[in-house]
Parts: C-alpha cells; structure tokens; sequence
C-alpha cells in the first residue's frame, strides 16, 4: 500500500488497527478511522497530516539506501564450518536432501584424522582467522555419528587452536540419535557441545519418513536418547537444552500436534524447517502443495494466539529462534533485525569435503561450479555467493518482504529455477503468508496481552546474548 510516497501494509486484530513499515520493521498502532482512509486509497484529513509528516520526516515506510549498504556491509563475529565425518548415513529418509551422502559422489568418503586437521588450520589461521569465534558444525551430508572419533579428535584439535590464536569454538552436532550411547552423550555434556536430534513428530510420522537404511522405524531408539538425556541430571545445560529439528512435508499432518508432542515428551527448542526440492517430488514445497503448507501455518498461527490469551507462551518460547521457519521471521520482527542477504554462504560460512574441498555450504557439495577451492590449494577461495544480496533479484528488490525475507536460498533457487537470483515462486508465497501471520500474531499479542509481547522481547535478548 503507497500513501504520498511512504509504503506500508495495514493490518487489524480485535479492535486494534496499525500500520506496518516494513523497511524498519515497526508495527505502529492506528485508529480506526484512519486505517480505514488508507485501505480505501482516500485523501488523509487534515487531522493526521502531522503523522503522515512524522513519518515522512523520520525516514518511515520509505527505503534507504544507506541502511541497504550498511546491512550489505555487515561484519559478523561468528564464523561458520561444517564437514561431515562421513559421507554416508544408516537411515534413509524420504527427503533427504543429501540422499543419504550420495549428493557427494567422490571415491573418498570418510573423513580422515588429518583431513580433518588441515581443515581447522587452515579455517583458524587463514579462511577466518580475523574471527572471534568458529562454529563448528557437524549438520547434514551425512550422519557425523558413523564416525565419532573424527567429532573427538575435531573438539581436540580446535582447543589447541584455540589456545594458538585466542578464538573461542561452539560445536554443534546434529545427529539421527540412533547410533548415541551413554558414553557419547557425556562427552558432549564435558565438552559443552550442542546437541540437535533429527525427529519428525510423534511416532506414527516419525516412523513413515525417517526409517532405517535397511527398514524399520527408528522413533523407538530416538525416544529412548530423549528420554536419557531429559532424565539425566548430571548433563550441561546445553545438552539438556536440547533442539528437536523437524521437517515440515507437504504430508505433515499437523505442526500443532508435534509441538505439543514435544513438549510432552521435554523438548524446549524446536526448528521446523520446510521440505524444499523440485516440484516432481510430492514432499517438497510447491505451487501444488503450498495450500497446505498455509493450512499448517494457519493453523500454527490460531493455536500460538489461542495459548498466547491463556498466558501461556511456552510453545511461542519453543519455536522463538533463528533457525525455525515461522520463529525466526517473529524473531527478526520483534528484534527488528533487517537482513539483506539470505545467508552468509560461502562468506563466513564454509563446507568441507572428505578430499578437502571447499563450498559455500553443505547443500552446494557436489556441485562442481560452486567449489571454492581446496584446502591443499594456496589460491585464495572464490566466492560464487560473493555478490549475492536481495537487489540481484528483480523479484526480490520489488517484494515488501525483502528486509525480513531476504531472498530465497541460492540453492534451492538454482535447482528449483535454475537460477541462484529468481526465488522460488512457491517459497515467495508461503513466505510472504508466514511474514503476514506473525504481523497478525504481533497485533493480536499487543491487542489482548500486550505485556507478553515486553516478555517475549526480554527472552529474545537474552537468548541472544547467551548465544552470541
Ligand atoms: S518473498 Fe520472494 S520475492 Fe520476496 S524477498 Fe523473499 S524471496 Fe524475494
Ligand atoms: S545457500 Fe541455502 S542451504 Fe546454503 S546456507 Fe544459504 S540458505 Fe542454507
């Protein structure tokens, strides 16, 4: 909606009327009369002509291109690093994006000890050595439990490093759960290593998507892992903070329902994170399935507001950080955190191989046109992401969304429009609903509990401190 050279969404929740700048990401409260001005494209009165010069003055609802430039500019603390231990994996889940490892189709697919080694030197005292911290995570490529000596000797060789050059490392692994064992387990409670445990809901829907390589279910032996580690008191906080990573398939039945799945079962912190692919496969994302991708974010949003008017905010808690699809656009709202660029891929965030090569992130492995460079190479790394920011888009630079959104996922551009700088249309739909429903969300917290809202504020920040 455009007014007098100012853009701006309107929205309304139980009597309550604003106005939303989405270039500064502020929700601003209206009355009535004049929401109903702007959404009939009439001329204001006289009356709000001091707002409307407000906003003018103050560099509301327009963009700025200085701000693009300092976002563009942006220099982080945090480095990124992931490499798999191994390029294979026991399960064989139905989406998988890595098929199991086999996205990587060189000979050599196990990591080696001194691999690994040269991987972290050359990540700490040349890729990133102006970096405070490196974040090393085992992720995805592969199930980093089918060779835990590498994650051993890895937590080793970063604490030497991080005694030569000062820097502090954050290990996350992010596992399947069905190879952990006690001993396992409080290694990574020493070594304060964050834990992430793969699990798509209760175990009917668990079963049918993550099952064995050699078939069966695996949510009995899951389950088993969760409920040690909510059992065990002597683990860190950070293994008990444990985050339950879920993919959202166009088959899910119910986002509520796992959710409260999981906080029955004691997990606090949940990613959901859509099935993204090409359109032939009937899991993903797509111009097919995006109404029921809505359906289950509707559905998300009713019950968050339901739960929110009860007081109640832990399920809004669970979801509330930067990794969950619907939690981190709220997150970034509240915050205000404007982004430019859909990720830091490939800038301060790197993938390795097993042969030691070098992209821009694990999805990219494979892809011979996006490699970087390889660690036995002393030729600087070429970023194919270098340039990448949402004004590459025509469809992006024309979005309101733009400063919340930030682009597609190059990746996921490129195999779905072969194009790292055309979004998917079908991402840029259910995104753009999702930005909508946590607008609403927010209006209906400020309408009916406004001192949630101060709450939720409050545990952002201090999630964020406790994590930067
Ligand atoms: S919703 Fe689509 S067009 Fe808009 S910023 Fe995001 S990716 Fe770009
Ligand atoms: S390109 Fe896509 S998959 Fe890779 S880091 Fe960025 S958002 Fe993630």
């Amino acid at each position: 909606m455009k007014y007098n050279g100012l853009e701006f969404k309107l929205y309304s929740s139980d009597d309550k009327y604003y106005l939303f700048d989405y270039f500064n990401l502020l929700l601003i409260e209206i009355d009535q009369e004049l929401y109903q001005i702007l959404i009939d494209s009439k001329r204001v009165p006289e009356k709000y002509e001091t707002f409307i010069k407000l906003l003018i003055d103050n560099g509301m609802c327009q963009d700025n291109m200085e701000i693009f430039q300092i976002l563009n500019e942006r220099k982080y603390d945090v480095a990124n690093i992931s490499f798999p231990t191994s390029h294979s994996c026991n399960l064989a889940c139905k989406y998988c994006f890595a098929h199991g490892g086999a996205n990587y189709n060189s000979e050599n697919r196990t990591m080696e000890l001194p691999i690994m080694r040269k991987i972290l030197e050359r990540t700490y005292l040349d890729y990133f050595s102006e970096f405070e911290t490196i974040k090393l995570d085992f992720v995805s490529g592969g199930e980093p439990l089918i060779n835990f000596k590498i994650i051993k000797a890895a937590y080793e060789v970063c604490n030497e490093l991080n005694i030569i050059t000062g820097k502090k490392t954050e290990i996350f692994v992010c596992t399947n759960a069905t190879l952990l064992n006690e001993n396992i387990l409080e290694f990574f409670s020493k070594a304060n290593i964050k834990l992430g445990i793969s699990i798509d809901g209760p175990k009917d829907v668990h079963d049918y998507t993550r099952p064995y390589l050699i078939g069966g279910g695996t949510y009995t032996d899951v389950r088993k892992w969760i409920d040690w580690i909510v059992n065990t008191k002597e683990l860190s906080n950070k293994i008990k903070d444990l985050l339950a990573l879920t993919v959202v398939t166009s088959e899910t039945r119910s986002i509520v329902d796992i959710l409260k799945h999981y906080d029955e079962i004691g997990i606090k912190n949940v990613q959901f994170k859509v099935c993204r692919g090409m359109a032939e496969d009937s899991w993903t994302l797509s111009s097919k399935s995006v109404n029921k991708f809505f359906k289950l974010y509707d559905e998300l949003n009713m019950f968050l507001k339901e739960e929110i008017k009860k007081n109640n905010l832990k399920y809004l808690f669970m979801i509330l950080n930067d990794n969950d699809y619907f939690g981190k656009i709220i997150r970034r709202i509240i915050l205000r955190d404007r982004s430019v660029r859909r990720c830091q891929s490939g800038q301060n965030k790197l993938a390795f191989t097993a042969n030691g090569d070098v992209y821009p992130c694990d999805s990219f492995v494979g892809k011979e046109a996006y490699k970087m460079g390889s660690i036995f190479s002393n030729d600087s790394l070429k970023n194919p992401l270098e340039k990448m920011n949402f004004s590459c888009s025509d469809q992006c630079s024309q979005c309101w969304a733009r400063y919340i959104c930030s682009g597609d996922c190059y990746y996921d551009s490129m195999l779905i429009t072969g194009n790292i700088c055309v979004p998917d249309e079908s991402f840029c739909i259910l995104n753009r609903r999702l930005i909508d429903n946590a607008i609403n969300l927010l209006g209906y917290i400020n309408s009916n509990n406004p001192e949630a809202l101060e709450e939720v504020e409050r545990f952002l920040r201090i999630r964020e401190q406790m994590f930067a």
